[in-house]
């Protein structure tokens, strides 16, 4: 994970080592390597330029009071200021409604289906839940399907409707079945399009109005670095989500999506996908991130 951006950084903070004191041109050095690894792993200039200026300042207020080597406290500035900047304490969900419902937004391919499963299953695992699992992509029946055999596999009920057209009738069923049938929490699988369109935004807006959910999650593809900032972005604006899901974090994936999108869209990151495997699921804590990161 963030193999090559690990690396920079781990370059730029040894142009400190041997160096007995933090001065002006020492600084300025690892601080222009920092911003480039940064923007190398897809984090948008902006962010990369606030977050070295902050580096900065701490570095040359904090250096005479600090009792740690110049390598060292660069090291600490950049860790506190990553988690910083990825949302600083994990947020849990939402889950005080009875059922719970809990819809998922995002594009084709982003790992929504998969997700819904890995979802629906650690909270399974956790006993006082007993979800079930909605399938509202009224447009592709293989995506049905794919829900059912993640159901399958997992033993957890999927409620589905393939003559049904309209995912806002099919939504509120799914959640009136779960009332009727004991379940607590209804994790509601929606259609996505390759690309953020009208229509698409308008139906996931229609479904979101509707069902009003206790939790809207956002779940994205982090090896789309920026255009993942820029997806979320224009979900942000429609659904007001609660939360973002970054899946495919096992990939090679530079980073620049899991370090940029908090600040974009000032919602958090809940959880992240690390496999295809529904166990590969993660609660994304901030400074954990921070820590594999800097290697
Ligand atoms: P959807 O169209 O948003 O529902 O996306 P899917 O859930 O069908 O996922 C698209 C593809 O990405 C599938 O081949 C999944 O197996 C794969 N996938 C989903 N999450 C992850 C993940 O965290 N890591 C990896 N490596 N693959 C994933």
């Amino acid at each position: 994970m963030f193999d090559n951006l690990s690396d920079k950084l781990d370059k730029a903070l040894h142009v400190l080592k041997g160096h007995g004191q933090i001065n002006e041109v020492n600084v300025a050095e690892t601080i222009k390597e920092i911003r480039r690894a940064l923007v190398d792993a897809d984090v948008n200039y902006k962010i990369a330029k606030d977050f070295t200026n902050t580096v900065r300042e701490k570095a040359m207020g904090q250096n005479v009071l600090s009792s740690l080597k110049p390598g060292q406290l660069m090291v600490k500035l950049v860790k506190d200021e990553l988690t910083e900047l990825m949302g600083g304490e994990a947020e849990g969900i939402n889950l005080s409604g009875n059922p719970s419902v809990i819809l998922m937004s995002g594009l084709q391919g982003s790992g929504k289906t998969t997700f819904s499963g890995k979802l629906a299953n650690y909270l399974k695992n956790k006993k006082t839940k007993k979800p079930l699992l909605v399938a509202c992509d009224v447009y592709r029946p293989a995506a049905i399907d794919q829900l059912h055999v993640v159901g399958d596999q997992l033993d957890i009920e999927v409620y589905s409707d393939k003559g049904n057209s309209d995912p806002v009738a099919i939504a509120k069923a799914g959640i009136k079945h779960a009332k009727e049938n004991g379940f607590n929490v209804v994790i509601i699988d929606t259609a996505g399009r390759l690309a953020v369109d009208e229509v698409m935004m308008t139906e996931i807006s229609n479904i979101h109005k509707a069902i009003e959910p206790q939790e809207t999650l956002f779940v994205v593809d982090s090896m789309t670095g920026q255009d993942a900032v820029n997806t979320a972005k224009a979900f942000n604006d429609i659904l007001d989500f609660d939360g973002v899901i970054l899946t495919k974090l096992d990939g090679d994936t530079r980073g620049g999506a899991a370090i940029s999108i908090k600040s974009v869209v000032n919602k958090p990151i809940k959880f992240i996908g690390t496999g295809e495997k529904m166990e590969a699921i993660d609660v994304f804590y901030p400074s954990r991130m921070a820590d594999r990161i800097l290697g």
